[in-house]
């Protein structure tokens, strides 16, 4: 059971269709992780129906799921690996969420990883056309994140593992919001087990420790990478 969750507002947006397909698609990885936010999912959807058949007009017959397929296929025309996206293989691995599996058709054994220290790895996975970054980033057990503030919306979805921050304790399937106002961030992954997130970026974020600070001209490459 996820313990942090989208605020309604977003939720609503989500459920209308209305958010850019980075925002999205972490909230439907949340959401296949969160019965509370998809009975809520279900309510919005009934309550637009309704509100559609009352000024009679017909509902659109493509669900959310599938206006996000159809995004991501866009998308998948300026994905950063340079490749397609591609249908899912018959037998995609039950550890992708169903929302990202056109990203990873083969699953996170078969991500290809960049070191950017011994303790973090990120891979990208696309780039929306407002420019937000959408990328996995590992953190080894008991690795921390340097120390950084965000210039833009940072938007995680934990899919393996768990990690804190000062702010709290975050597991599978929960979705964290940081954004200009949260100073310092600096997760940390659980001793236990790798932990592996989603990350949607809408903006670099800036390294604050000394030593961290000189990624910065390396990262605005990728909003993690360098
Ligand atoms: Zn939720």
């Amino acid at each position: 059971m996820s313990n942090h969750h989208p605020s309604a507002d977003r939720l609503s947006c989500f459920a209308a269709g209305s958010l850019p397909m980075n925002q999205a698609l972490c909230i439907s990885v949340h959401a296949e992780h969160c019965p509370q936010c998809r009975r809520e999912l279900q309510r919005l959807e009934l309550l637009g129906a309704e509100l559609f058949s009352a000024v009679a007009v017909q509902r659109r017959s493509d669900n959310l799921k599938t206006a996000l397929m159809a995004k991501l296929d866009t998308l998948g025309l300026e994905a950063d690996t340079g490749s397609p996206a591609t249908e899912p293989k018959p037998a995609a691995p039950a550890n992708v969420p169903r929302s990202l599996r056109k990203l990873l058709p083969d699953g996170l054994q078969g991500v290809h990883w960049k070191r950017l220290s011994p303790a973090i790895y990120a891979a990208k996975l696309c780039t929306d056309v407002n420019g937000a970054k959408v990328e996995l980033l590992k953190i080894k057990a008991g690795g921390q994140v340097a120390s950084h503030n965000h210039s833009g919306e940072e938007i995680t979805v934990v899919l393996a593992g768990s990690f804190s921050d000062a702010d709290g304790v975050y597991r599978r399937g929960d979705i964290i919001f940081r954004d200009r106002e949260h100073k310092h961030h600096r997760p940390i992954a659980s001793q236990d087990a790798d932990c592996i997130c989603l990350t949607s970026v809408a903006a670099p974020i800036q390294f604050t420790g000394f030593f961290a600070r000189l990624l910065n001209p390396l990262i605005r490459r990728s909003h993690y990478s360098s």
